[in-house]
């Protein structure tokens, strides 16, 4: 399913609408348990195809590596044949800009995201291992938006990854811990700020979650144990209230210096990374962030589409690596349109200039 999926989805955002667009008719997780049966009883027929002591070696030395290569070819077949009203959706879904109201889930692998509304203005996501079953959730502020949206799908709940301590990222912990005996993972600089910690993790790791690699990267600035989860395969980064759509967190504990270089690692990334944040804050950072580039024509389009999905209580996020480095002013820090609005010398470094746009969105 996953191998279907890398090599004949030309465009990666196509997962976004079967999500959502088509969810109540054609998702893939409900698609994937049926191709899954169909080739589980397919498998045995395929098999003895093969001469029984070849089959036996087969199982004997490769057990794992027959049955991904069988599933694999088997899956490939059967999604061709899927293919057709598949691309047909596609284009009607492309047409309509459905993109946008899928935002809700993201399955350019085999790992699924559903973001889960939490307190006024937090999102926590739930991280679902198609494969495995695995599944986590990133930055639970509390614990009942997230039971619910387990049960809705019978899921049990394996770990819970926080961006940092603050309780409006952590305070359902506990009592999902308790439910479901999920394993709490965090920053190893905030082992003792964060309820229930029990594996913590340093700048650089990498963690795997169902085979999924997760780098972690430190990004201090918000808090000083702030990491944020960076899962490569899925082009997908959590990170919390560090890069928001159009904004940074705020420097609570630490300096402009410290943010700038955290942004600029996020930067690094590739430009089409999805970015997941810990609140929906975009449709008041536009107003920021417009306030000191008006002349920016991307900021002012993408702003406008901003306020049309709040409208309709749709949320803004993810946005991507891309979309953020042509209109979040934190990003934009050499931009002479902002630097000119907020009286920040030509001569002035980027760090510098950022402890300034910072300041102007702490009054604005
Ligand atoms: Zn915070």
């Amino acid at each position: 399913m996953v191998w279907w999926w890398k090599h004949t989805n030309p465009y990666p955002f196509i997962a976004h609408h079967f999500s959502l667009s088509l969810s109540q008719k054609i998702t893939k997780a409900k698609v994937a348990p049926k191709m899954q049966l169909l080739c589980r009883s397919l498998l045995p027929t395929a098999m003895s195809a093969l001469p029984s002591a070849q089959a036996r070696r087969t199982v004997c030395v490769w057990p794992g590596m027959r049955q991904i290569c069988l599933r694999k070819n088997l899956m490939y077949g059967f999604m061709q044949l899927f293919s057709f009203p598949f691309k047909t959706l596609r284009g009607v879904s492309r047409s309509l800009g459905v993109s946008r109201l899928c935002s809700i889930s993201n399955m350019s692998s085999s790992l699924q995201i559903e973001l889960v509304p939490c307190l006024q203005d937090n999102y926590a996501y739930l991280l679902h291992d198609l494969d495995t079953g695995t599944v986590g959730v990133v930055d639970p502020s509390e614990s009942l938006p997230i039971v619910d949206a387990l049960s809705r799908n019978n899921r049990n709940l394996n770990y819970i990854l926080n961006t940092h301590h603050h309780y409006d990222h952590t305070g359902g912990n506990v009592d999902l811990k308790s439910r479901y005996g999920a394993k709490v993972i965090g920053s190893n600089i905030d082992r003792e700020r964060i309820p229930g910690i029990d594996i913590s993790l340093n700048d650089g790791d990498t963690w795997m979650f169902a085979g999924h690699e997760v780098h972690v990267i430190a990004t201090p600035g918000h808090t000083k144990g702030h990491i944020s989860f960076y899962f490569p395969a899925s082009g997908a980064i959590f990170t919390g209230d560090t890069l928001f759509s159009l904004s940074c967190g705020k420097l609570f504990e630490g300096t402009p210096e410290q943010m700038h270089l955290s942004l600029e690692k996020l930067m690094l990334l590739p430009e089409d990374t999805n970015i997941y944040c810990g609140h929906e804050y975009t449709l008041s950072n536009s107003k920021f962030a417009l306030s000191i580039e008006p002349g920016n024509e991307e900021l002012e389009s993408y702003a406008a589409n901003v306020a049309n999905l709040r409208k309709k209580n749709l949320p803004t996020i993810p946005t991507t690596l891309k979309r953020e480095k042509l209109c979040n002013p934190f990003l934009r820090t050499s931009s002479e349109e902002i630097r000119c609005a907020l009286n920040i010398p030509a001569n002035a470094s980027d760090a510098e200039a950022l402890g300034v746009i910072r300041q102007a969105k702490d009054n604005f």
